[in-house]
Protein backbone atom coordinates (compact mmCIF):
# COMPACT_ATOMS: atom_id res chain seq x y z
CA UNK A 1 0.00 0.00 0.00
CA UNK A 2 1.40 3.67 -0.53
CA UNK A 3 -0.68 6.66 0.51
CA UNK A 4 -1.53 9.47 -1.80
CA UNK A 5 0.58 12.75 -1.22
CA UNK A 6 -2.46 15.10 -1.75
CA UNK A 7 -5.55 13.82 0.05
CA UNK A 8 -3.31 10.42 2.17
CA UNK A 9 -5.58 8.17 0.70
CA UNK A 10 -4.54 4.56 1.29
CA UNK A 11 -4.07 2.78 -2.29
CA UNK A 12 -2.64 -0.15 -3.87
CA UNK A 13 0.92 -0.12 -4.86
CA UNK A 14 0.24 -0.73 -8.72
CA UNK A 15 -2.21 2.39 -8.54
CA UNK A 16 -1.32 4.74 -11.12
CA UNK A 17 -4.38 7.33 -9.72
CA UNK A 18 -5.57 7.70 -6.24
CA UNK A 19 -9.12 6.69 -5.68
CA UNK A 20 -9.89 9.41 -3.59
CA UNK A 21 -8.91 12.57 -5.14
CA UNK A 22 -7.74 11.09 -8.40
CA UNK A 23 -4.26 12.54 -8.31
CA UNK A 24 -1.67 11.11 -10.12
CA UNK A 25 0.66 9.03 -7.44
CA UNK A 26 2.00 6.92 -9.99
CA UNK A 27 5.53 8.55 -9.74
CA UNK A 28 7.85 6.53 -10.68
CA UNK A 29 8.27 7.20 -14.25
CA UNK A 30 8.64 10.95 -13.34
CA UNK A 31 11.41 9.92 -10.93
CA UNK A 32 12.81 7.93 -13.70
CA UNK A 33 12.77 10.62 -16.38
CA UNK A 34 14.59 13.04 -14.06
CA UNK A 35 17.17 10.44 -12.98
CA UNK A 36 17.85 9.92 -16.78
CA UNK A 37 18.10 13.94 -17.50
CA UNK A 38 20.54 13.83 -14.78
CA UNK A 39 22.48 11.00 -16.09
CA UNK A 40 22.67 12.83 -18.75
CA UNK A 41 23.63 16.17 -17.60
CA UNK A 42 26.21 14.50 -15.57
CA UNK A 43 27.50 12.58 -18.83
CA UNK A 44 27.63 16.05 -20.95
CA UNK A 45 29.24 17.83 -17.49
CA UNK A 46 31.68 15.20 -17.68
CA UNK A 47 32.44 15.61 -21.72
CA UNK A 48 32.57 19.56 -20.60
CA UNK A 49 35.43 19.10 -17.95
CA UNK A 50 37.14 16.87 -20.47
CA UNK A 51 37.38 19.51 -23.26
CA UNK A 52 38.23 22.37 -20.57
CA UNK A 53 41.01 20.39 -19.38
CA UNK A 54 42.30 19.26 -23.06
CA UNK A 55 42.46 23.38 -23.64
CA UNK A 56 43.96 24.16 -20.60
CA UNK A 57 46.27 20.94 -20.70
CA UNK A 58 47.67 21.22 -17.54
CA UNK A 59 46.65 21.47 -13.60
CA UNK A 60 49.27 24.79 -12.74
CA UNK A 61 47.71 26.85 -15.63
CA UNK A 62 44.01 25.17 -14.46
CA UNK A 63 44.95 26.83 -11.16
CA UNK A 64 46.32 29.83 -12.21
CA UNK A 65 43.59 30.91 -14.61
CA UNK A 66 40.86 29.90 -12.16
CA UNK A 67 42.17 32.96 -9.27
CA UNK A 68 43.68 35.11 -11.99
CA UNK A 69 41.82 36.56 -14.67
CA UNK A 70 40.77 33.45 -16.28
CA UNK A 71 42.31 34.83 -19.99
CA UNK A 72 45.14 32.34 -20.38
CA UNK A 73 43.32 29.40 -20.13
CA UNK A 74 40.51 29.01 -22.76
CA UNK A 75 39.13 25.60 -21.31
CA UNK A 76 38.45 26.91 -18.10
CA UNK A 77 35.09 28.16 -18.75
CA UNK A 78 34.41 24.87 -19.75
CA UNK A 79 35.05 23.79 -16.78
CA UNK A 80 33.02 25.50 -14.58
CA UNK A 81 30.19 24.54 -16.96
CA UNK A 82 31.02 21.05 -16.74
CA UNK A 83 31.61 20.84 -13.46
CA UNK A 84 28.64 22.71 -12.18
CA UNK A 85 26.22 19.95 -14.21
CA UNK A 86 27.99 17.11 -13.40
CA UNK A 87 27.22 18.05 -10.11
CA UNK A 88 23.77 19.44 -10.18
CA UNK A 89 23.31 15.61 -12.54
CA UNK A 90 24.80 13.10 -9.59
CA UNK A 91 22.92 15.25 -6.79
CA UNK A 92 19.53 14.47 -9.18
CA UNK A 93 20.22 11.17 -9.48
CA UNK A 94 21.20 10.57 -6.10
CA UNK A 95 18.25 12.41 -4.55
CA UNK A 96 16.11 11.06 -7.17
CA UNK A 97 17.05 7.23 -6.37
CA UNK A 98 17.03 8.14 -2.57
CA UNK A 99 13.28 8.88 -3.10
CA UNK A 100 12.35 5.94 -5.64
CA UNK A 101 13.69 2.85 -3.01
CA UNK A 102 10.86 4.10 -0.23
ZN1 LIG B 1 -5.74 11.21 -3.02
Amino acid sequence: MKSCPSCNELNEDSAIVCTKCKANIHAQSSSYGVIIAGAIMAIIGLIFLMYGNSQNNNIGSQLRSLFGSGQTNPGTPWMIVGGVALGVGVILVVVKMASVKK
